[in-house]
């Protein structure tokens, strides 16, 4: 039986710096064409978590930039979350449509002459945009499969990093950090399981074993996973 009954405070933001940690040490792996200004990814359509918006908002007012934190209006919201949708996969049942619009409408409201403002603590749907070639405003990025596989674990990961907080696009997450009414956001749900493409469940599992074992203040990563999950 789990040692639940002392429950201590989930100490969620080291996690998450410990899940960005993991995920640096993958992209240092990989060969990418990405560099500084390039930017054909910083569109409005990236999502985070509230945990994530935290930091966010936690490294803007820590470089003085208060007034990027009121700049981002709310951007068109996501249809699911990575583990809804995960969990309607293993559920073997359809996701529910995109109201979007398909294609982002704009840019980032933190890019600033090409630059991320906040570089520094961006979001993990940021971090793992990658791609083998140079690829332009309205281009695609090339990756590899496996990216795509470890990737979504990873975001699904974050996910649950932040049960019971919020997720959206960053211009929405950002308003509520903002002290402003949330709206266009969706709850976070827990790890359904890591649905993978057959031919990399192996991968998967040995390649997250490190993140799941790494010690984040006293117990492994993957404890904390359970002691979220089981509400502490
Ligand atoms: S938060 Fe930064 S890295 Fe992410 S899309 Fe915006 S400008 Fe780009």
């Amino acid at each position: 039986m789990p040692d639940f009954a002392m429950s201590p405070d989930i100490p969620r933001q080291e996690l998450l710096r410990a899940l960005y940690g993991f995920q640096a040490g993958q992209e240092a792996l990989r060969q990418v064409a990405c560099g500084a200004g390039c930017a054909a990814c910083c569109t409005d359509r990236v999502y985070l978590t509230g945990l994530e918006g935290a930091l966010l908002r936690q490294e803007l007012l820590r470089l003085g930039r208060k007034d990027l934190l009121a700049r981002p209006g709310p951007a068109a919201p996501p249809a699911y979350t990575c583990n809804q949708l995960a969990r309607l996969c293993l559920e073997q049942r359809e996701p529910p449509a995109e109201d979007a619009p398909q294609g982002p409408a704009g840019v980032c409201a933190l890019l600033e002459d090409g630059r991320c403002a906040a570089y520094q603590a961006r979001p993990l749907a940021c971090r793992i945009m990658a791609s083998r070639v140079v690829c332009r405003r309205g281009g695609q990025a090339q990756g590899d499969p496996w990216w795509l596989t470890l990737d979504t674990a990873l975001m699904q990961i974050a996910e649950h990093l932040d049960l019971g907080g919020v997720y959206g696009a960053l211009g929405a997450v950002l308003s509520t950090e903002n002290g402003q009414p949330g709206q266009w956001l969706l709850a976070c749900e827990p790890l359904p399981g890591l649905p993978a493409p057959p031919e990399h469940q192996a991968r998967l599992q040995q390649a997250l074993g490190p993140l799941f074992a790494s010690p984040v203040d006293g117990r492994p990563l993957g404890a904390w996973l359970n002691l979220i999950r089981a509400g502490a």
